[in-house]
């Protein structure tokens, strides 16, 4: 499949018009980061793939934030990957603790006792705190419509011709994912539980045509199935929003992002699945795209010529969460069909 090339799948794109142009990024958009200083390698090998496919046709602005000051080592070894400009942000203590609400001895018993990935630490579980709820309300991204997350050490296999925020901003999309994959369970024990109560006190909060069918089994409880963080592009409103930010307030003070070890992908997941209609979550399936363990790679048409990752060695797309995705979508979209074909 390498090397294929699809003419008429490249001319549908192009039709639409989302290519790039010589003028200033036509969406307030940036390519955010949250990072530390020992990422520095990784971070350069992920962005010189973002450049190379996509960013030096584009030239959206890069933020980067941190829990202590960025080193000028760091501040060059970025800058110098790219045109493009890069701020640099150091977070606020508040958002990087863990909350006086918080039983310490509950907690402690927990890192000492929990064996799923990351139990021990607390620096892994103020990440996931500041992912959920902080990031897309630090002052440097403050008059950004849109962001797309990036992490040390991803790669991207196939070129991206087109302008995916002002893609998601002329179809009013507003949560972009290539990967799903079931979550381990152990780390979000009461998530929910939680969220359950939540919606119970909100129920208006509640998207009418929202993809909760995806997440949920069928007992009715939650089957694990989240969008894989580390990259999404999200139109900001969403995360600002009133029901988002009740909902992440009301898991924070439930405390199990340090009771267990709940994770940014989840609650992002959970919210877009309850809070968003399912026309307004978008599945980047012609993004060929790698974090340390899973990859995703288009297959056929999507790959448009320009993949080198080959799509059947990729099974995450076949997988139960991408699968059911596709099924409840097409379900949702085409009420009166006959459920899609696997
Ligand atoms: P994983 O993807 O779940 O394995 O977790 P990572 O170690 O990749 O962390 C997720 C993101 O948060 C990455 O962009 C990391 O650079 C960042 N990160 C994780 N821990 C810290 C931390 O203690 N401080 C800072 N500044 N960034 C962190
Ligand atoms: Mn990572």
């Amino acid at each position: 499949l390498i090397g294929t090339s699809n003419t008429e799948n490249r001319l549908a794109i192009r039709d639409e018009d989302y290519s790039a142009s010589t003028e200033a990024p036509p969406v307030r958009a940036a390519i955010v980061a949250l990072v530390r200083n020992s990422d520095l390698f990784g971070l350069r090998q992920s962005m010189r793939q973002i450049e190379d496919r996509f960013n030096s046709r584009f030239n959206y602005p890069y933020i980067f934030v941190n829990d202590e000051p960025f080193t000028e080592e760091f501040k060059q070894g970025v800058s110098d990957l790219t045109d493009s400009h890069v701020e640099f942000g150091t977070l606020d203590h508040d958002s990087w603790k863990v909350p006086e609400w918080i039983d310490q001895e509950r907690y402690e018993k927990v890192k000492l006792t929990a064996t799923y990935p990351h139990a021990e630490k607390d620096s892994y579980r103020k990440m996931c705190r500041f992912q959920s709820g902080f990031l897309h309300r630090h002052p440097l991204l403050k008059d950004l419509e849109y962001y797309w997350r990036i992490e040390p050490d991803v790669e991207y296999f196939c070129d991206i011709d087109y302008d995916p925020f002002l893609f998601m901003k002329q179809n009013g999309l507003k949560y972009g994912w290539t990967i799903a994959m079931p979550e381990f369970m152990d780390t979000i024990a009461t998530l929910w539980n939680t969220t359950e109560q939540f919606i119970g006190e909100h129920p208006e909060y509640l998207a009418k045509h929202s993809l909760r069918e995806w997440i949920t089994g069928n007992g009715g409880g939650y089957n694990g199935c989240h969008f894989w963080s580390n990259f999404e592009i999200v139109d900001l409103s969403f995360y600002r929003s009133a029901e988002y930010q009740a909902y992440f307030d009301y898991l924070d003070r439930a405390g199990g992002f340090f009771y267990e070890r709940w994770g940014d992908a989840p609650v992002h997941s959970i919210a877009a699945a309850l809070f968003l209609n399912a026309t307004q979550v978008h599945y980047f399936d012609d993004f060929g795209y790698f974090h340390p363990q899973v990859s995703t790679c288009p297959g056929g048409s999507k790959q448009r010529g320009r993949c080198v990752c080959d799509s059947d060695l990729s099974i995450v797309q076949n997988g139960f969460c991408s699968v059911r995705y596709r099924n409840i979508k097409h379900q949702i979209l085409h009420p009166d069909s006959p459920t899609a074909a696997h």
